[in-house]
């Protein structure tokens, strides 16, 4: 596994510099209760209210108390912060919300962070900057980076198998990500500060192979899936190695799922739309759509609409309306901005993943 730090490794081309990217990380079982040995006492430990009971009898009341997330809108944080009382560290335990809100804690107080993550929905985990809610937009602020991230083999595998599944969407979006940039540069309409980098997306592509060629040990939560998981999900702290640029590592497939979010004013399980993005990304430049496709439905991630709570028209009319969103929002160059999607399209996006699934029936 990478370590972190920038080195450099030689590739065909030469020497090619490899960005520094992830943050220490420690596999391996029992971790949280290990917390207790060395986190600085008393810790806060940010969490949510359905997982404390779980971890609470591995940790010392003498030692820390729990900080149970309720909401992520920046007013609310501000206000329990004022009220907590004073602490020697912050340990995230839980899923995006909880080691968001952990990041935010830490930076607002300047505490040393612990990141424990119980499900590898998201790369929030890897990423400096906490995504909190103001006025109920999503804003992406603040500076933490972790002591270390502990990956308990145990307590991934003990969550509902699809909030692990869902992490291949922060992974298998580099390929639509780098799909986009290639088409921004090669149409002259690539930012100025974000030259392609054909080195970077390269390694982004690494990682979307790794994701391919070992479907079965992720969709069996295997050591080595969880580690290949862990290592794409890494990626996402290139954000900031490459100076804070996303052009290799998203695109259209988070377009899409920013289009549906805005329409809807849901809350997604952020891999499934995520996912459904990548394969209309694939499909609109005619790139390894089918193999996606397949990927995500034998992994076992579902991106039918239905188990995301949306109808057809709902996913219809986000996508048939993509255009004007993309450009309205003045996200980076993507295919999406050039090319309307068609009611055709529509229908062999919803013929591609019918084959793929089946039919919906309530679970
Ligand atoms: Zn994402």
């Amino acid at each position: 596994m990478q370590q972190p730090g920038s080195t450099v490794s030689r590739s065909a081309g030469g020497l090619q510099p490899v960005k520094a990217y992830g943050f220490p990380t420690v596999f391996g079982r029992n971790l949280v209760a290990e917390l207790n040995d060395f986190v600085h006492r008393p810790f806060l430990v940010v969490t949510m209210a359905d997982l404390w009971p779980v971890f609470e009898p591995l940790l010392d009341p003498g030692h820390c108390r729990p900080y149970l997330v309720e909401s992520i809108e920046e007013q609310d944080l501000l206000r329990d912060l004022a009220e907590l009382p004073s602490c020697e560290a912050i340990v995230g335990l839980g899923g995006g919300q909880a080691l968001d809100v952990a990041k935010y804690f830490a930076w607002k107080r300047r505490l040393p962070l612990f990141q424990v993550p119980t499900a590898l929905s998201v790369n929030a985990v890897f990423g400096q900057r906490s995504g909190v809610r103001s006025e109920g937009r999503v804003r992406y602020l603040g500076w933490a980076v972790p002591e270390s991230v502990f990956i308990d083999y145990d307590v991934l595998r003990a969550a509902p198998r699809h909030l692990n599944y869902s992490g291949i969407g922060d992974i298998l979006c580099f390929h639509t990500g780098v799909l986009d940039w290639k088409y921004a540069s090669e149409t002259g309409k690539c930012e100025a500060k974000w030259p392609y980098d054909a080195a970077l997306a390269a390694q982004s592509l690494e990682k979307v192979e790794a994701v391919l060629r070992r479907q079965e040990a992720i969709r069996d939560l295997t050591d080595e899936g969880i580690r290949v998981l862990v290592d794409g999900l890494q990626w996402g702290t290139t954000y900031h190695g490459a100076g804070w640029m996303p052009r290799h590592i998203e695109g259209i497939d988070h377009f899409v799922f920013y289009a549906l979010e805005r329409q809807t004013g849901k809350k997604f399980l952020h891999g499934q739309p995520v996912c459904l993005g990548v394969y209309v990304g694939s499909l609109m430049h005619a790139c390894r759509a089918q193999e996606m496709l397949s990927a995500v439905a034998g992994i076992g991630l579902d991106i039918r609409p239905e188990a995301m709570g949306l109808t057809w028209a709902q996913v219809s009319e986000a996508l048939l309306g993509l255009k004007s969103f993309v450009g309205e929002a003045g996200l980076w160059h993507s295919i999406a901005h050039d090319v309307e999607i068609t009611p055709d399209l529509v229908d062999e996006i919803r013929d591609g993943i019918a084959s793929a699934y089946g039919a919906w029936s309530k679970p």
